[in-house]
């Protein structure tokens, strides 16, 4: 008798295997997924997606919440004085934060454009470093507090500034992973701070006094950069942590020659380690087809939106999946939807993410958006979606919903 308690149906939803389907969330889960049954008009309260593509929401795996300037005024790049120099850009970074809207309104800005475009999982980057403490780590923390009805979000803990660089940083980064950081950060062990074993012993040692995940960014080219990639994968090995640690850029990746990046490959895979990659343009990137070939987990970022680094990213994860199939020179339907892989399902195994998909048992974060499968959503990209989380509307043509 009567209705069963919070059911919602959403019919006629085209699946990525091309079939169309009818969905029952309950308890902001799947709890049916079954062909659907053209009951024409719809059952009452039930949502006619009338043949949209479904698909599980996407997963912003490297982006910074607390350094982009989205929605606050127009900063112009600054280029470096000499070729791309990581220390530099940090003080342009410092500089230009002096000057900006309080930093909990620019987040709010950034995770509301993420949110519109159908990201509802993300991992953010938050700077921590002996000048700005861990002010931006709070601040970033109450802003996921705020959101976290729409988005789930990890925090890294991000030694900006370098850590044996910038004296009294592993202090500080033990204790923002207290403070509720998920994940403890690098940046380039041997370029910035000129000893990688000091850099990842604080790293890994932290990593496991918490039981924190790891994720460093590594711009270090060619063969210093393998060689840091090397040190990673021996150290994710030693401390058991396979599934649990991520390199973000690892641009080397994109500089060694083919039998060497299948051998780096391999052993990418069999520790375990996550490549992170956010296609950047004109530079040296890891090959995504050959790394995915050897078995390692590709995922993706918007990383920088309007902040000192560069001036470009949208927060639209599905337009990351197009730059990394145009990049990539994935033509053919099977590379396409690689590419989509990339901004979902493997970036939610990246980020260790529970219940991720459109299948009974899995949580109904979904993107609905006209389009007839995934190879023709990755090259056309179609701005008009619904986003739904916990089955709830949350977000319309770009705009989360009040
Ligand atoms: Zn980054």
């Amino acid at each position: 008798m009567g209705c069963i308690l919070n059911q919602t149906h959403f019919l006629n939803a085209r699946l990525a295997d091309g079939t169309v389907a009818d969905l029952t969330v309950e308890g902001g889960r799947f709890s049916a997924v079954a062909p659907a049954a053209n009951t024409t008009p719809p059952t009452d309260g039930a949502v006619d997606l009338a043949g949209k593509l479904v698909l599980p929401a996407f997963v912003e795996g490297h982006i910074h919440l607390d350094t982009s300037f989205y929605g606050d005024a127009w900063r112009p790049h600054i280029p470096c004085t000499d070729g791309f120099d990581v220390r530099e850009r940090v003080a342009f970074q410092m500089r230009n934060l002096e000057q900006a809207a309080p930093m909990a309104e620019r987040a709010k800005n950034q995770l509301e454009l993420c949110i519109g475009h159908g990201s509802l999982a993300m991992r953010s980057h938050v700077m921590v470093d002996a000048a700005v403490g861990l002010k931006h780590v709070e601040t970033i923390l109450a802003v996921r507090e705020k959101y976290r009805d729409l988005i789930d979000i990890q925090l890294v803990a991000f030694p900006q500034s370098g850590i044996l660089s910038s004296p009294g940083t592993a202090e500080l980064l033990d204790e923002a992973l207290k403070l509720g950081c998920d994940l403890i950060g690098g940046l380039d062990p041997a370029s910035f701070d000129r000893d990688v074993k000091a850099h990842l012993d604080v790293v890994f040692g932290l990593a496991e006094k918490r039981g924190a995940g790891i994720d460093i960014h590594l711009h270090d080219r060619g063969s210093l950069g393998l060689f840091e990639i090397e040190e990673i994968v021996a150290r994710t090995t030693a401390s058991g942590m396979p599934g649990k640690v991520a390199v973000s850029h690892a641009y080397a990746l994109g500089d060694i020659s083919a039998e060497a990046l299948a051998r780096a490959g391999e052993r990418i895979a069999a520790a375990g380690v996550a490549i992170m990659t956010n296609a950047p343009g004109d530079h040296a990137f890891p090959p995504v087809a050959a790394l995915r070939k050897a078995g390692v987990t590709v995922f993706a970022g918007s990383d920088n939106i309007r902040d000192s680094w560069w001036p470009y990213g949208d927060g639209d994860m599905l337009n990351r999946a197009n730059m990394i199939g145009y990049r990539s020179g994935f033509y053919e339907d099977w590379e396409l939807e690689a590419a989509y892989d990339v901004v979902s399902h493997a970036g939610a195994k990246a980020l260790g993410l529970e219940g991720y998909g459109i299948a009974v048992g899995a949580k109904a974060d979904f993107v609905a958006l006209r389009a007839e499968h995934i190879p023709e959503a990755v090259v056309a990209v179609p701005k008009d979606r619904k986003v739904y989380r916990a089955g709830r509307e949350v977000a319309r043509g770009g705009k989360v919903l009040a």
